[in-house]
């Protein structure tokens, strides 16, 4: 078993240590010969760079994305100036090559939109394989001479990361200039691709905007990307086939069947293969939705990003035929494009359920049984679905009923060090025993508080039961760690919040350094800088702040500069992709570094296997929370605990 880990490890250590300067120069090299550069004439003194080999294809490629001379946007310039401030270099560009300029999209630090393409250094990156460093350019016989390292900006240091369109053509790059020299180690050249992949990123989402806009203008209805109407538009038709069925028979007292389609990798297609292989998945699964249910009167939508919806008359349907037929449809017409091994859908069908919107939401409920994720999956909103719901509202009911008998409490779960194997934290973890209901999940109790708007009563219940515990804890003499909080959004809102924290830790006398609350990026983006002022005052009293759940969004990384946290914390699913997914561990790797630059900490969640572990561990994650330390423990279990300071077993040496 032990030979397997290492096994892994080393993996990984190969692919990421790969890119050392040695090996890249020998990339570049076998490269560079494949692609042989048509030679350029060089100007007087200065040598400029060839030009690529497959030029008239490259900027086929960059006049596609249509971004050259489009205004400045905040979302690549908070890239350029994060990039900036990690590299702690003066001036960082995002730039591309056209046909005689390099023009640049986003320039921190530097006056002008571009220059001469003869005197661009990302001219002659864009012929590198991934990245070009130059340490100094003064000395370069290629740069010297060069205006801009003769004058003004004075470049002594550059580092440019090569972007790619989709076809792997150089379409420019996102680059680092230094007016004195400098060194550019390992772990700062796949930072800096790290980024250059973010950029990527925003410069797909750039097309897909762009050709929805082209689509919406022809028909303001319909999705661009399906044919089916949008879900404005489907709501309306909803309403018109409403109007036309007649009253339900007592046999059959639906007038409609719902289906749902969902495509969960959807996101992760867009995000990794691009455009083209995103359409190639959701064109294909559409139109088999619509050959099956077409001749039952059925109407289309798209919903949101990953489902698709259809609605037809009830009639004599049966649900369980209806569900039977387009999953045989699918698991046999789907092609997928050949880079995605199996193509995950589910699929959820239910009756009408009043409006609309509730009719979905079975159907969603319908999907959440279906155990299996891979492949094709149907399942019916069924019985114990409608039980299931019963539960949602009575849990909604009896939420203030559970306070005032004591039925609500916390558990704790621990942070180790991965370094030391020390338990350096704890997160407090919300639970119910219902006397009738048993067990009641926090998930399904933050639900229920959100149905019933009672988000912010249920946050301030359980701060002030962490800031009790903490105190009973310390009465004993012990030594504490640390104890996180989940805050939702509704609670970073609540004016009141400040001062009712203050008050409790005065009347506890517990100390604002052991308490942390853990944030959702989603919370962070209303009325962001009052948030970020509140935080800041939270953290000027003593209490840190950890961003939870990271890892779903890119996004996220815009943020880090800005926001007063000292922990990130990387989301249990993200966690599961290190081990399957290389481009995400990839990911991974680069967002642990970057938050270390920013002096943020790293904790991930969810770590369960000794796989995950040695990864993370390579990563230089800083702790972990997640079962292959420990579950939840009861206040007791974790006082335990802390008396004896505790250590935890190596889980690979144990
Ligand atoms: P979360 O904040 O991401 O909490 C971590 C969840 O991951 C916990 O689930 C924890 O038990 C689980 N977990 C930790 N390690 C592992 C592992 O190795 N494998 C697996 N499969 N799971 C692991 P839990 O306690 O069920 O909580 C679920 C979610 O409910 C939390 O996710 C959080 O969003 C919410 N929640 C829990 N307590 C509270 C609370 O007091 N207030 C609020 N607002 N939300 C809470
Ligand atoms: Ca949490
Ligand atoms: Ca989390």
């Amino acid at each position: 078993m032990g030979f397997v880990f290492v096994e892994i490890c080393a993996t990984y250590h190969t692919r990421v240590w790969s890119f050392d300067c040695k090996g890249f120069k020998v990339l570049a090299d076998k490269e560079s010969a494949l692609e042989k550069p048509v030679s350029a004439a060089p100007g007087p003194g200065n040598i400029p760079a060839a030009l690529h080999a497959r030029e008239e294809e490259r900027l086929k490629e960059l006049y596609r994305l249509e971004i050259l001379d489009t205004p400045p946007e905040p979302r690549f310039d908070r890239i350029t100036a994060l990039v900036a401030d990690v590299f702690d270099v003066p001036i960082s560009l995002i730039s591309f090559i056209d046909r005689d300029r390099q023009w640049f999209k986003s320039a921190c630090g530097f006056g002008g939109t571009g220059t001469p393409r003869e005197e661009a250094f990302c001219a002659h990156a864009i012929l590198e394989p991934e990245l070009l460093v130059i340490p100094d350019a003064g000395q370069d016989p290629r740069f010297q001479h060069n205006p801009q390292v003769q004058g003004i900006p004075h470049i002594r240091f550059y580092a440019g990361a090569v972007l790619k369109a989709e076809n792997g053509l150089p379409l420019g790059t996102l680059c680092l200039i230094d007016t004195s020299p400098r060194t550019f180690d390992h772990r700062q050249r796949q930072q800096l691709l790290q980024f250059a992949r973010i950029v990527e990123a925003e410069i797909k989402q750039d097309i897909s905007d762009a050709q929805s806009r082209v689509r919406y203008q022809i028909s303001a209805h319909l999705d661009p990307l399906t044919g089916f109407f949008n879900y404005a538009e489907f709501g309306n038709r909803f309403q018109a086939m409403r109007a036309a069925e007649q009253q339900p028979a007592a046999d059959h007292p639906h007038w409609c069947l719902a289906v749902m389609v969902k495509l969960p990798q959807l996101e992760f297609i867009r995000r990794h293969y691009g455009l083209d292989t995103f359409q190639g998945v959701l064109g294909p699964v559409s139109q088999i939705l619509a050959r099956t249910l077409r001749e039952y009167g059925a109407i289309f939508g798209r919903h949101e990003r990953g489902s698709l919806i259809a609605v037809m008359p009830a009639r004599q349907l049966d649900p369980e035929d209806i569900a039977r037929q387009i999953q045989t449809n699918l698991e046999k017409d789907t092609r997928i494009p050949p880079v995605i091994p199996t193509l995950n859908i589910q699929i959820g069908i239910s009756p009408d359920a009043g409006n609309l919107e509730e009719t979905l939401y079975q159907c969603q409920v319908a999907i959440e049984d279906i155990a299996d994720d891979t492949g094709v999956n149907v399942s019916c909103f069924s019985d114990q679905d409608r039980i299931k719901l019963k539960r949602a509202s009575q849990i909604s009911l009896s939420l203030i009923d559970a306070i005032k008998r004591d039925e609500l409490l916390l558990n704790y779960q621990p942070k180790v060090e991965v370094a030391t194997g020390m338990l350096v934290g704890m997160e407090a973890l919300l639970r119910w025993n219902h006397p009738v209901m048993g067990t009641v999940s926090p998930l399904e109790i933050v639900q229920a508080a959100r149905s019933s708007d009672l988000v912010v009563w249920l946050d301030n219940w359980v701060m002030e039961a962490a800031i009790w515990q903490l105190s009973e804890w310390s009465q004993t003499g012990c030594a504490l760690r640390p104890l996180s909080v989940n805050l939702s959004g509704d609670s970073l809102q609540d004016v009141n919040l400040l001062s009712r924290v203050r008050q409790w830790l005065k009347d506890y006398q517990v100390d604002a350094s052991l308490l942390q609350f853990e944030v959702l990026e989603s919370a962070l983006l209303t009325d962001m800088e009052d948030v970020i002022q509140l935080l800041e005052e939270l953290v000027g009293m003593g209490i840190t702040i950890a961003l939870d759940d990271f890892g779903t969004e890119y996004s996220s990384l815009r943020y880090l500069q800005r926001l007063p946290i000292d922990t990130l914390k990387i989301d249990r699913s993200f966690v599961r992709e290190i081990v399957e997914n290389q481009e995400d561990a990839m990911l991974a790797f680069g967002i642990i570094s970057i938050a270390h630059d920013l002096g943020v900490k790293v904790v991930a969640e969810g770590v369960e296997t000794r796989e995950q572990f040695v990864i993370l561990r390579s990563f230089k994650c800083d702790s972990i929370q997640g079962h292959v330390f420990s579950r939840t423990l009861t206040a007791d279990q974790m006082l335990d605990l802390m008396r004896q300071g505790y250590r935890f077993p190596d889980p690979i040496r144990g």
